[in-house]
């Protein structure tokens, strides 16, 4: 059987006539960049997110890349990063010749350690960039009272968490200062190329990340700052207006099968519970837990939050991960790495002080994750013949 980690034909097929038809229409307005496709996409965005202000962009990364010069950071200033995460969150801060200085993270959620943020700071940090990895919220609790403590800005990196709902419903990338997201096709909500958006509750700010948007130009050709060119395409707005609507009942599935998974883990006695750290004789998959989910018992919280976990990745660990791996790919099984080496081993972030630090939990993750397939349309026959196939493997 054939279970590939992703399949876009599978929804472009379910919406195709619409998606046509948005693609066609820029083809007959001829209306390329940003513009009204644009401007209609970031109403709706606020709407669904409960923002005040988004403004599209170009790419997730520089959604990032456009928050931080919003916020005026500065060569020399230290941005607080988890070092577990894609390239782009540290990246982005190099880019401006500030300084990443790493943090571990936490070993349920992968998301960064709150706890060990603050022996982080000094009189140079001006800034921390929480991810909401693979899905999920980071604990913003914590790390906004850390900030509104020694005054450092939140840049919320939602690239994988567009919808992500905190313990009090509140959307991710509403709660720091800037909230970012990409559209990469491989995201819940992806278009058709590279794109992105920023959103914030405000106004003040929102107007930086619109004429930093378009080389800081306000008017036109009259600079009194520094922006870039970070335009998203009216094309892509299209087809984002068109898969927007649909993105609860996808991130609905993806918990279905991530469910679908636990169980059967559990039932082939690979995994004894959700969210346990180590691995052991009887625990031989450690499975993604989800630790903002509402409980049950509190009725007014379990009806207000319904994305807790999106599941953008569905990541286990094991032993032996990179034998695992290629037994699944020789059996047509899709998965894939996220991420093998955290920043504090990169080589161009070898000469950071902080590369220097130990991050035992990141090190973990990155050689013993592996993720599974686990797009909406995925099918529970594929889901069944995953679990047999690492049951094969482990036992
Ligand atoms: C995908 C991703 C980005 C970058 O988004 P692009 O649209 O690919 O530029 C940034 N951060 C994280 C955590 C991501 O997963």
């Amino acid at each position: 059987m054939n279970v590939p980690l992703l399949d876009l034909k599978a929804q472009y097929k379910s919406l195709k006539s619409e998606l046509d038809a948005a693609l066609l229409n820029t083809a007959e307005t001829q209306y390329f960049i940003l513009g009204p496709e644009v401007q209609k996409l970031e109403g709706e965005i606020c709407e669904y997110l409960g923002a005040e202000r988004a403004v599209g962009v170009s790419s997730g990364t520089d959604a990032l890349l456009l928050a931080l010069m919003a916020l005026d950071i500065k060569a020399g200033d230290e941005v607080i990063v988890p070092t577990y995460s894609f390239f782009a969150t540290a990246g982005v801060v190099s880019r401006l010749n500030a300084v990443p200085v790493f943090v571990d993270c936490d070993p349920v959620t992968f998301n960064i350690d709150p706890a060990l943020i603050e022996e982080k700071i000094t009189d140079k940090t001006t800034a921390i960039i929480p991810v909401h990895l693979y899905g999920q919220s980071a604990d913003m609790d914590p790390i906004m009272a850390i900030a509104k403590k020694h005054n450092l800005k939140v840049i919320e990196d939602g690239a994988q968490a567009i919808s992500v709902q905190y313990k009090d419903g509140k959307s991710v990338g509403t709660i720091g200062d800037v909230g970012c997201y990409s559209f990469f096709p491989s995201k819940n909500l992806g278009c058709f190329g590279d794109g992105g958006m920023t959103v914030t509750m405000d106004d003040d700010i929102a107007e930086l990340l619109k004429v930093k948007r378009v080389h800081g130009g306000k008017p036109k050709y009259y600079h009194s700052m520094i922006g870039g060119n970070f335009r998203l395409d009216a094309i892509q707005a299209g087809v984002l207006s068109v898969k927007l609507p649909h993105l609860d009942s996808w991130s609905q599935k993806r918990r279905d099968n991530a469910e679908l998974y636990t169980k059967l883990f559990v039932e082939a006695g690979l995994a004894a519970e959700e969210g346990k750290i180590t691995l052991d004789e009887n625990n031989k998959v450690l499975l993604p837990k989800a630790v903002y989910k509402p409980e049950s018992s509190n009725e007014n919280q379990a009806s207000s939050i319904k994305n807790y976990h999106i599941y953008n990745q569905y990541v286990i660990r094991v032993e032996n991960r990179d034998e695992l791996l290629a037994h699944l790919r020789e059996n047509g099984i899709g998965c894939e790495i996220y991420y093998p080496v955290p920043f504090h081993k990169q080589e161009c972030f070898q000469d950071l002080p902080s590369s220097k630090d130990e991050y035992p939990n990141a090190d973990f993750a990155a050689t013993h994750s592996i993720a599974l397939p686990i797009y909406p349309e995925l099918q529970k026959e594929q889901i069944e013949f995953v679990v047999k196939t690492i049951e094969m493997f482990v036992k």
